[in-house]
């Protein structure tokens, strides 16, 4: 492709956004990072050329079809490699030392995942910890939805009344924080909650109401059912888990269709998160849903320490399980950055690689093999391809994972 047939094509793809230019003259000043000839790719804005990127001061700073080495304090090669915003993932579990917690950086740095979301491991009374002892300790960016569990089992106190009496305490908190609390996290399913899951539902919802705040609701099993779940849900609330294969699910078991109020709720502005976990991704139920057109809206892997050494091992090998059933490179690329990034409302821009944009950016490569990938319920495939990450910039820099 011809120089100037690159930057029409950059021009073109940035309809939107920041025009890329190439690098000129006007500034001097070195930037921190120039990663040079990669392959870039940004869903945010259908971007797809061959470019440089420069990272200055925690931030994108320029994406151009040439960027002079010189200008780079550090210059990365990225040939052969993907260029893609840091991966995002909605859904994991970094309360070291609470629950199922793992650490996060070791993984951040390996996965190309500079984003993390815990999906509820903290309750209100420990925001606090999560911010001082999490959110501030990591390199990668960490953010949280807080939980509300119905965690008393003394058989004394009515759970609905005690589930009630945490509402405006756990209202309060998320709202005094919210640039790292992004909203509500909620499991549902009798295999949790018992018969009191769906009026701790309604709870939950009265909550994000009246705080205005966003829900996140684990679906599992079932009662209630899928549709009384969806009834609850608002736009931009999250569905995680949605390709689990339980009876609290998206697709019908006996006709093998989505339910019709799950494709309403996605009409509706409702989000599909896969969430999965050491139980909630099964390839023929993510294929039932596939192959019914319904992509899910993000991609994450419910990393915890139960699964972080098998099934899940990280974010990349979940996408690759979504690559292995048909999505292409590109959405399973948009689940992973800008769509997740959406629900972290403190942090516009997220998620793309524009000008401007936090300095987050993987590297990535699409390996040609066999390999094996295994789902929640240990059914084995072999794929013929996988995604690797080689590099994570986060907020500016490199990670390293500690020794
Ligand atoms: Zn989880």
């Amino acid at each position: 492709m011809t120089r100037r047939s690159l930057l029409q094509t950059l021009g073109a793809a940035a309809a939107g956004g920041a025009v890329p230019q190439v690098s000129g003259q006007r500034r001097r000043r070195p930037y921190d990072i120039v990663i040079k000839n990669g392959e870039v790719r940004d869903p945010s804005r259908g971007l797809k050329a061959r470019a440089d990127v420069a990272v200055h001061d925690g931030k994108i700073a320029e994406v151009a079809s040439e960027i002079p080495a010189e200008r780079g304090r550090e210059v990365i090669d990225a040939k052969g490699l993907y260029v893609t915003p840091g991966l995002v993932d909605l859904h994991t579990h970094i309360v070291y030392g609470v629950r199922s917690g793992i650490e996060a950086d070791p993984i951040a740095a390996r996965s190309g995942t500079s984003t993390w979301i815990d999906a509820g491991t903290f309750a209100y009374d420990q925001i606090e910890g999560f911010r001082r002892f999490i959110v501030d300790r990591n390199q990668c960016r960490v953010f949280g939805f807080v939980y509300l569990y119905p965690a008393s089992r003394n058989p004394d106190i009515d759970p609905l009344k005690y589930v009630s009496g945490l509402m405006d305490a756990t209202g309060r908190a998320a709202s005094a924080n919210r640039d790292i609390v992004l909203g509500v996290k909620f499991q549902v399913g009798s295999n949790m909650n018992g018969r009191y899951s769906h009026d701790f539902l309604k709870i939950a919802r009265r909550l994000c109401d009246e705080y205005d705040l966003r829900l996140l609701v684990h679906i599992s099993t079932a009662p209630p059912e899928t549709e009384e779940v969806m009834k609850l849900l608002k736009p931009g609330d999250v569905v995680t888990h949605c390709f689990n294969e339980h009876t609290l699910g998206i697709v019908d078991r006996d006709t093998g269709k989505l339910k019709p109020s799950v494709k309403e709720a996605r009409l509706r502005g409702v989000l599909f998160d896969v969430g999965h976990g050491s139980g909630s991704f099964n390839f023929e139920s993510a294929r039932r849903a596939l192959d019914q057109g319904f992509l899910p809206d993000s991609i994450s892997s419910d990393i915890y320490s139960a699964n972080m050494n098998g099934p899940v091992f990280d974010l990349p090998t979940t996408m690759s399980k979504l690559l292995y059933l048909g999505m292409t490179f590109d959405d399973v690329l948009k689940c992973s950055t800008v769509n997740p990034a959406r629900v972290v409302t403190p942090l516009p821009k997220l998620g793309t690689l524009q000008v401007g944009a936090p300095g987050d950016v993987a590297l990535l490569s699409v390996e040609d093999g066999a390999f094996e990938l295994i789902d929640a319920q240990r059914n084995k495939v072999t794929a013929k391809q996988r995604i690797v990450s080689h590099l994570t910039i986060c907020k500016g820099k490199r990670l390293v994972a500690p020794v």
